[in-house]
């Protein structure tokens, strides 16, 4: 090893260490840059920058160095190249996707998806010329068949929303390519802690930052990871051009947020298990769906391919819709809302609010009966958060 050969950190130390760009005052914490722009040293280094001859900073809306550090930390926890850091969740998709594809494209995705997600697939792309096939992720076969010439990319999320099926990345990843296709993978439900879709063959990984990143309920956020070749092909000119950029504030919220993703995200995926655990065998209750469990459908998948369980389960209480709302409202504790990733624990009932845009049988086909509900397990004590479901399934 030669003395200038950089020790490679392992992840937990890379969310609180990498990417600070530390600034001449040396602050402990990361600086917050709230600026537009930025002023140059004379003409000569405005018209350097302008050309990329200089590698300073010209504007916000495509670099800043809060971002940067954003950016850089995630790259670098990640095990990607590059990144960029955008507004939302929704626009790091949607960078991810409009950025490969043009009129006459073709697009392949596992129809069970987060609902905007979906809706960019089937509705967005259709609007310009690009077409696409949505296929049960889990089935490999659906995916080859979906392929045709034109097929661009594919597109999964995994565990799924709100099923919390496990698609196999590495298997779906050889027949995008097979097919002169890429993969991106919405990886938000793993969290990266758990899952690293890039080491499994995926070619983007994309993040709603606003999730477990940020994990305390207050920014917005997204991010895009991939090669330096994937992002410059096709998602910096886009970015930098249409302009749904992360704001420096709330990339510093998020960079805090890195600094306790692991020891949050492990708490949380406890707290988890501990809640399956415990209803496990509950009357009332007729399904469970816990990614870690070996009664999981695809739990030899999730052992493949994941590090961990995950911070979310899903379960049918028997009775449908009636018993499904007499418990969400007997909780005292959970709070009844669509986000996830949160230090709050949270519980959703899909068929109502996130899924009610599709037709009952769209839902049936993804697993979504008017009896599911999906909790987000927070950073409280395990016992309390037992306590308050067991208490509420006898009040449904
Ligand atoms: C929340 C979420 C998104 C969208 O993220 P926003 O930050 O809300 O725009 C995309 N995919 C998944 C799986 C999500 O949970």
């Amino acid at each position: 090893m030669s003395a200038s050969a950089k020790k490679i950190y392992r992840p937990e130390t890379r969310l609180v260490q990498a990417g600070t760009l530390r600034s001449p005052f040396g602050e402990t914490s990361e600086a917050l840059y709230l600026t537009q722009g930025y002023v140059y040293d004379n003409a000569a280094q405005a018209e350097a920058r302008f050309k990329g001859e200089d590698p300073g900073y010209q504007y916000s809306r495509f670099a800043n160095p809060t971002v940067d550090m954003f950016e850089r930390r995630m790259a670098a926890f990640e095990g990607a190249e590059a990144a960029r850091a955008t507004a939302t969740g929704m626009a790091a998709v949607t960078l991810a996707l409009v950025g490969q594809v043009k009129a006459g494209d073709h697009v392949v995705a596992s129809k069970a998806m987060f609902g905007s997600c979906r809706y960019i697939v089937e509705d967005y792309l259709p609007r310009f010329g690009v077409t696409s096939t949505l296929v049960d992720g889990c089935n490999l076969d659906a995916w080859r068949e979906a392929v045709r010439p034109n097929t661009k990319t594919f597109f999964l999320e995994s565990p799924t929303n709100p099923a919390l099926e496990v698609i196999d990345i590495a298997e779906v990843a050889r027949i995008a390519h097979a097919a002169g296709a890429t993969l991106v993978v919405d990886n938000v439900f793993a969290t990266p802690l758990f899952q690293s879709p890039l080491a499994l063959g995926a070619d983007c990984v994309v993040y709603s930052a606003t999730k477990h990143i940020d994990g305390q309920g207050r920014c917005l956020g997204g991010i895009v990871l991939a090669s330096r070749k994937f992002i410059m092909d096709h998602v910096h000119v886009l970015l930098r051009q249409t302009g749904p950029s992360m704001s420096p504030f709330n990339a510093w919220v998020l960079l805090k947020g890195l600094e306790t993703l692991a020891v949050r995200v492990r708490r949380q995926a406890d707290n988890a298990a501990a809640l399956a655990v415990a209803i496990a065998e509950h009357p009332k209750i007729s399904r469970l769906i816990y990614p870690g469990r070996p009664d999981h459908p695809q739990a030899a998948v999730a052992r493949k391919q994941m590090r961990g369980g995950s911070t979310l389960l899903a379960f049918e209480i028997k009775g449908g819709k009636p018993a499904a709302f007499r418990f969400q409202d007997a909780l005292k504790l959970i709070r009844i809302s669509n986000n996830l990733g949160d230090a709050k624990s949270l519980i959703t009932h899909p068929a109502t609010t996130t899924h009610q845009r599709l037709t009952p049988a769209q839902r049936a086909e993804l697993g979504i009966s008017d009896g599911l509900v999906r909790v987000s397990a927070g950073l409280e004590h395990p016992d309390d958060i037992v306590e308050d479901v067991l208490a509420a399934l006898e009040a449904a």
